[in-house]
């Protein structure tokens, strides 16, 4: 079972969890808002997409009268299998909170134009 530490407290948050919320987790202990490094949502799709195709391959190539839909639904599901068990397992949780938040700049002076 792959366990994900919380880079706060160093918690240990269960990777169901982690891939149940895929990009927002919040620790159980310290409630710091974390989440999924975007890297491995981006990896997890290319996984997920290259399960899909080899199972579309896979299954179109066996043929018969169903060869269709079978392909598709058997990539379907290799994708949604797939995709979240690779993110359950390389999936590194960083701080939400320490992206910088861009402060709105006060639009400063200026004349109003307006006359008293
Ligand atoms: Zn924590």
């Amino acid at each position: 079972m792959a366990v994900r530490i919380c880079p706060h407290c160093k918690t240990e948050i269960t990777a169901a969890n982690v891939a149940a919320y895929s990009d927002r987790v919040e620790c159980p202990q310290c409630k710091t808002r974390l989440e999924v490094a975007p890297g491995a949502r981006t990896l997890s799709s290319f996984f997920g997409l290259a399960a899909a195709a080899i199972a579309w391959r896979l299954s179109s190539n066996s043929g018969g009268n169903l060869s269709g839909v079978l392909p598709t639904l058997y990539a379907f599901l290799a994708f949604g299998i797939v995709s979240p068990l690779v993110l359950m397992f390389t999936a590194s949780l960083r701080n939400a909170s320490a992206l910088p938040v861009p402060e709105p700049v006060p639009v400063a002076g200026g004349h109003g134009g307006a006359h008293h």
